[in-house]
């Protein structure tokens, strides 16, 4: 979403203007992404209604034991949708309400985050990669936003065919990075599922509403990775465009 803003507030002094390409890319990805986190929020909202036998922590703590994994830690967290694996500090973070409702959205998050933790042990190629990556994508995304502010103070900078070449290459860091996310996040939900099912935790019924919620999960991913990857695709033509 930050992505989204900080290509949306560029619009204003990208070359020739306001382009209607540019507009629809972007309004395209924001209704996208919109559509999805609503149906993804109306699931989820559903799904805490319908009761399970175990907590999202025990769902948790089942799966990891269940895994062989031992120094893997699970804690509740505050807030919303804050629910991660944390790899430095190896600790299963479930939010409050994951942590302590039973519940088939619950069983869910707690079995997908449980998935990183198995990716981690086992090392998942692409979960290295996607780690390997986040320094550059930190740097990446800094340098981009100090290039949007010079924009804004009216540098027209965006005018030089090189500094448009840093910009393509900034922003193919960060969409690269949204890329190598998504086989992290589907194979994390397909362990979480297989898990839910073999464990007997979810009732084929329950299973398929799991399903369901972490597939809407899994397609806010896939909004912003094409979202990005439009992006870029836009911003290279226009590099190339202007290399006369
Ligand atoms: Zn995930």
């Amino acid at each position: 979403m930050i992505q989204e803003i900080s290509a949306l507030a560029q619009v204003g002094y990208a070359p020739g203007g306001f382009s209607l390409t540019y507009l629809l890319i972007i309004g395209g990805s924001l209704l996208a992404s919109f559509l999805i986190s609503n149906t993804l929020k109306r699931r989820f909202t559903e799904y805490s209604q319908i009761p399970i036998r175990m907590t999202g922590g025990q769902v948790a703590a089942a799966m990891l034991r269940q895994n062989g994994i031992t120094d893997v830690q699970v804690i509740s967290v505050p807030g919303q949708l804050t629910d991660h694996y944390d790899p430095l500090k190896k600790t299963v973070n479930l939010s409050e309400s994951v942590y302590g409702m039973n519940s088939v959205a619950a069983a869910a998050v707690a079995a997908h985050e449980c998935g990183h933790a198995v990716q981690h042990q086992q090392a998942y190629v692409w979960l290295g990669l996607r780690s390997a990556l986040v320094p550059a994508v930190e740097l990446s995304s800094k340098l981009l936003n100090w290039v949007m502010i010079l924009g804004f103070l009216g540098l027209h900078f965006m005018r030089s065919p090189t500094l448009l070449w840093i910009w393509v290459a900034l922003f193919a860091v960060t969409t690269l990075f949204s890329i190598v996310t998504l086989p992290v996040e589907f194979d994390a939900s397909r362990r979480a599922l297989v898990w839910l099912e073999t464990s007997g935790v979810a009732a084929s019924m329950e299973h398929e509403k799991a399903k369901k919620a972490l597939f809407w999960a899994a397609m806010t991913y896939v909004a912003a990775a094409l979202g990005s990857l439009a992006q870029l695709l836009y911003f290279l033509m226009m590099a190339l465009g202007r290399r006369d």
